[in-house]
């Protein structure tokens, strides 16, 4: 083991911060040492798609932190906040087998301030908050069309957890692309001095995407789960045999679904990976898909290159 990292572990166990106050000044003091710090924003049920971005995180920044927040305001109100998997203690063992520093696990009235007198703020509609990150253009795409609200609130809650972190870099999996894309432009447009590095999926052994929803997939629905890297596999095939008509290919996707009546495709996409409008040509895009399995809703993409 290199000695720092060694020395990190004896001297350093995880602190686990509940307070935006707490998270600030353990990052800030970092800093002041003249540290890079990394956060890594999840919503828990880690896997090792998580992992990968913990250890990203890892080797480039001395003070790694890992938010842990199911954030209300990215679901429906008819989605899965409230049964979305919370697996904290679990979580937090991965974590520290990984060497993290900080995790940031506030409840839901320190991130949205419940308003004096107003009920609870479990609910996705968070009425006491009022001010909102809105990614014109690219909050209406992919997910974002199907989810309405769910883009504005996955741009507000990072970019509080930007100011709350103040990291230097901040790490996102390519699994969510539109969501890449999204946080790239706010940190762009809004001018936060956060280098964002993108990560590649992790998939199971069979090409499934983990995903913290992947858990609610009875064993008969994680074999039909299976369809949505088939179909993206077999358009990428088609590309490769020559096939570069985006709606021809965008058919040989979306056909995958039609032999299977128990997955419902919600959107099978191919997009331009910077605007997530239509693309000028199939080389260089976005296949993205999401779909229904039972009643879980599973993503998936991949770029077509050359
Ligand atoms: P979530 O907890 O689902 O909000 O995800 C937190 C972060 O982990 C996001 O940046 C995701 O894109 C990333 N992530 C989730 N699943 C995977 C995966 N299979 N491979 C790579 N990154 C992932």
């Amino acid at each position: 083991m290199e000695a720092g990292r060694f020395v990190r572990l004896i001297l350093t166990p995880m602190r686990v911060l509940e307070k935006i106050g707490e998270m600030r000044e353990a990052s800030r003091a970092c800093r002041r040492n003249g540290g890079r710090v990394g956060l890594v924003p999840t919503m828990g049920a880690l896997h090792e798609g998580h992992l990968s971005l913990v250890r990203a995180a890892r080797a480039k920044c001395d003070t790694v932190a890992v938010s842990i927040f199911v954030n209300p305001t990215q679901f429906g109100p008819r989605e899965d906040f409230s049964q979305y998997p919370r697996t904290f203690d679990r979580d937090c063992e991965l974590l520290r087998g990984e060497n993290v520093d900080l995790v940031f696990a506030p409840a839901v009235q320190e991130i949205y301030p419940a308003q004096p007198g107003s009920a609870g703020q479990q609910r996705a509609a968070v009425p006491a908050y009022s001010t909102w990150i809105e990614v014109a253009a690219l909050t209406d795409r992919l997910d974002g069309k199907s989810r309405p609200g769910h883009f504005r609130g996955v741009a507000t809650v990072v970019a509080k957890l930007f100011h709350i972190v103040e990291p230097d870099v901040a790490f996102f999996g390519q699994k969510d692309a539109a969501q890449l894309l999204i946080i790239r432009r706010m940190v762009r447009d809004l001018n936060f001095p956060i280098e964002v590095v993108g990560c590649p999926i992790v998939r199971e052994p069979d090409g499934l995407a983990m995903s913290s929803r992947n858990a609610y997939l009875s064993s008969e629905e994680r074999k039909l789960a299976l369809l949505l890297n088939r179909s993206l596999r077999e358009v990428e095939q088609a590309f490769r045999a020559g096939e570069h008509r985006i709606d021809a290919l965008i058919r040989i996707g979306s056909d995958a679904f039609s032999l299977q009546p128990a997955v419902r495709l919600d959107y099978f996409e191919i997009v331009n990976p910077e605007t997530l409008e239509p693309p000028a040509q199939a080389e260089r895009s976005l296949v993205a898909v999401a779909a229904y399995v039972g009643t879980t809703r599973l993503i998936d993409n991949l770029l077509l290159e050359k």
